[in-house]
């Protein structure tokens, strides 16, 4: 039997929860197919139909953590998630379409002015993205950090605007608030560790092709889908 060495293997971290269901199918018309169905099992790693790839199914926030350490090679990480992050020791080849979303300041529908030399106060789990975006801006702010629910903040009087991912505005709208201010628009991309780009390069560059191909394939798709209900 012919054993796979770590320098000749590749393993991928995926994110968890809603993107890991567009994920996969664009890593099935890239021809990485799991061996077993990720959804139903409980484990963490998973073998493929390429005996040298290895899938890691694992928190958004730690793909890109796994992948500067090298503890995985490549990544499948929202750029939300690599703003925050800073995507340090991260190559970023590939954005895969998938998972859009924006990046937003939002507010209450009925939010009372803040008063001449008051500061605003912000609640995000994006407490990195949130410093800079008001900096660059020129504006002090206080940042509130929360881990999910941000919604809530403003109603309860904890902030008076959130930073948050918007896609159909509908959580918003059902805790009336609005959108305000675009910060970045959101989709899901490909990272590779810089490391791993140079040690195995051999192994990554196809699967870069591969999956950029399935991303070309499922834009057409959809723009076909597009004309056909225009
Ligand atoms: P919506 O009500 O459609 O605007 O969705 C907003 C909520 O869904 C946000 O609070 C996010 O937590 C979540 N969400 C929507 N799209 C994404 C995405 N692409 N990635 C991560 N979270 C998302």
């Amino acid at each position: 039997m012919t054993q796979t060495t770590a320098s000749q293997s590749i393993t991928i971290a995926l994110s968890k929860g809603r993107i890991l269901k567009e994920t996969l199918p664009l890593l099935e018309q890239a021809n990485i197919i799991p061996a077993e169905d990720i959804f139903s099992s409980r484990k963490l790693i998973f073998d493929t139909n390429h005996p040298h790839i290895k899938l890691l199914v694992i928190r958004a926030t730690d793909v890109p953590t796994y992948v500067e350490y090298g503890a995985a090679d490549m990544g499948v990480s929202g750029k939300d998630v690599l703003l925050e992050h800073g995507a340090r020791g991260l190559y970023e080849p590939l954005d895969l379409n998938i998972s859009r979303c924006r990046l937003m300041t939002a507010g209450l529908v009925d939010a009372k002015p803040i008063p001449d030399g008051g500061r605003v106060k912000v609640a995000s789990k994006f407490v990195n993205i949130t410093k800079r975006y008001f900096a660059s801006q020129g504006k002090q702010v206080d940042i509130i950090k929360l881990y999910g629910a941000m919604e809530l903040a403003p109603i309860m009087g904890l902030a008076d605007c959130i930073v948050d991912i918007v896609d159909t505005g509908n959580t918003l709208k059902a805790n009336g608030m609005q959108p305000l201010e675009l910060i970045a628009p959101i989709s899901t991309r490909l990272v590779v560790g810089k490391a791993a780009m140079k040690m195995k390069h051999s192994l990554i560059q196809p699967i870069i092709e591969q999956l950029g191909e399935a991303v070309e394939r499922a834009k057409t798709a959809e723009n076909l889908a597009d004309e056909v209900s225009a």
